[in-house]
């Protein structure tokens, strides 16, 4: 029996990816870490998958190898019915990973025992959550003990566990039918994609003889018609393994909408627990774990040097917005490859217009450092912690620029303090030594960005708000 720690430096809510990775990062720090997890079942897809790209991610991470033994290579056939009729194979280079998420969630916390987690199951907090200091543990069992911890972190997924962070943003209401079918022999060795018009579905062979079908339909015609003739014609209207199926079970439904919440407490949350992204991408486990490790460095940071404990997490949340704000433009451009049921409600509704994008300035437009843009510190990632780093911001903005890519913004917003056009104001900048050693073409990239975000302004603008 694990024996229940008094004082620790870090306390996690919630077992399942980005919990037990964020707890074993910690942990290879020496820092002593309690991993509470409350052993519920989860009410997603059994069966998921990470994409064979997210191989760098996992390798940046320094968790490749935890995932790999966790996880499963996935040797099936991707195939997808999207945009056309005809089914298409998406090739790849490498295979990606097959998670049965029972099997995946129980070796990652392994791992992160391994690294010297103490971990409790079927263990919750009492809510609401301070951000640090003596948090109640329940047991199943009914008994409760208490512990006293440097910092409180809930990775407890899109519930948003206890002490739920406000929703800020969400994507059109989605609903996730989860139904185990008998197995379709033609594609047993394959995952198959396919739009139809009430939404999408994903088979994923289970290798037991049975298959797992995710239905992922408009929460609102589900609502006026009933899941079951929606599912039923979901079904009926697919050309895929899906069409194929016999002894349909349903095993759950559950809420697969895409949403960002923002704190309103001081509270750091990671994961899902913060921002669920669209399922279309595949993408969720990769993002819980490039979470955790943006968490585990603010969480290094916050213990170490706490005076500005909101800007650090003014700074994950940014870091986790903008996460999710590329997710979601990701995911409208699949939808919109999706033109034959462009009418149906679903479609209707996620087939967003493409943002449009502010066109570069005019070669010959005099440019000036917009009036309101004012200096700022902000928090930024260096190897295993955040460091301050200055910046520029203004109004509206919600951001403070420190760099672009590799580029730090002040010297460059510096060379327009006076009038220039583009190519002056980069040749100017360069004089900066910050700038000197960089390529010219990234120093104009950055001018740009400040461009687009209103930092930069025509000269005339910005004489005539004086
Ligand atoms: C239909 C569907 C299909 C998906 N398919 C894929 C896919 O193929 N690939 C992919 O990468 N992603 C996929 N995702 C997304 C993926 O499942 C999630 O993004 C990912 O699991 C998030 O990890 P997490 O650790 O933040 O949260 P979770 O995995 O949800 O883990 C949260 C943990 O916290 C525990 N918990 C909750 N409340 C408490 C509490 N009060 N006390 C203690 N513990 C608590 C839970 O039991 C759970 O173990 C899919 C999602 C859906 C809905």
């Amino acid at each position: 029996m694990t024996s229940i720690p008094d004082t620790v430096d870090v306390l996690i809510v919630g077992g399942g990816p980005a919990g037990a990775i964020c707890a074993g990062l910690l942990a290879r720090q020496s820092l002593r870490v309690l991993l509470v997890d409350d052993g519920r079942p989860r009410r997603a897809s059994e069966q998921e998958t990470i994409l064979p790209a997210a191989r760098t991610a996992l390798a940046r991470v320094g968790v490749h190898d935890a995932v790999l033994a966790a996880a499963a290579p996935d040797r099936l056939r991707h195939l997808a019915i999207w945009g056309g009729p005809t089914m298409v194979a998406q090739p790849a280079a490498e295979p990606g990973l097959r998670l049965h998420r029972p099997t995946f969630d129980a070796g990652l916390r392994r791992w992160a025992v391994d690294c010297g987690v103490v971990l409790l199951s079927s263990c919750s907090p009492a809510a609401p959550l301070p951000p640090s200091g003596r948090v109640r543990l329940r047991f199943a069992g009914g008994c409760f003990a208490d512990v006293e911890a440097g910092c409180v972190v809930v990775a407890a997924g899109r519930s948003g566990g206890p002490s739920p962070a406000p929703v800020l943003v969400a994507g059109p209401e989605t609903a996730a039918f989860c139904v185990r079918t008998s197995a379709v022999p033609e594609f047993a060795e394959a995952a198959v994609i396919e739009a139809v018009p009430d939404g999408w579905l994903w088979w994923i062979p289970a290798g037991d003889g049975s298959g797992v079908l995710s239905v992922l339909v408009d929460t609102a015609v589900v609502a006026a018609e009933g899941s079951r003739t929606v599912l039923a014609r979901a079904l009926q209207s697919a050309t895929g393994p899906a069409r194929q199926v016999a002894n349909v079970r349903l095993l759950h439904a559950t809420r697969a909408t895409a949403r960002l919440r923002r704190g309103t407490d001081a509270l750091l949350r990671l994961g899902d627990a913060i921002a669920t992204v669209d399922p279309l991408s595949s993408q969720g486990v990769e993002k819980a774990i490039a979470s955790a490790d943006q968490a585990a460095a603010a969480i290094a940071t916050l213990l170490s040097e706490s005076a500005d404990a909101g800007g650090i997490l003014t700074a994950v949340w940014r870091w986790e917005r903008d996460l999710w704000r590329a997710h979601a433009a990701t995911a409208a451009a699949f939808y919109r490859q999706e033109e034959r049921f462009a009418e149906q409600p679903f479609w209707r509704a996620r087939r967003v217009p493409s943002p449009t994008v502010l066109p570069d300035p005019p070669a010959d437009l005099p440019l000036h450092l917009a009036s309101d843009a004012t200096a700022a510190t902000t928090w930024r990632r260096h190897e295993r912690r955040l460091v301050a780093a200055d910046g520029l911001t203004r109004p509206g903005l919600d951001d403070v620029l420190t760099h672009v890519r590799f580029v730090p913004v002040p010297p460059v917003a510096a060379a327009f303090t006076v009038p220039r056009t583009l190519a002056a104001g980069v040749a100017e900048a360069g004089r900066d030594p910050r700038l000197f050693v960089l390529p010219p073409r990234a120093v104009l990239d950055a001018a740009l960005v400040l461009w687009r975000q209103g930092l930069l302004i025509p000269a005339a603008t910005a004489v005539a708000r004086r």
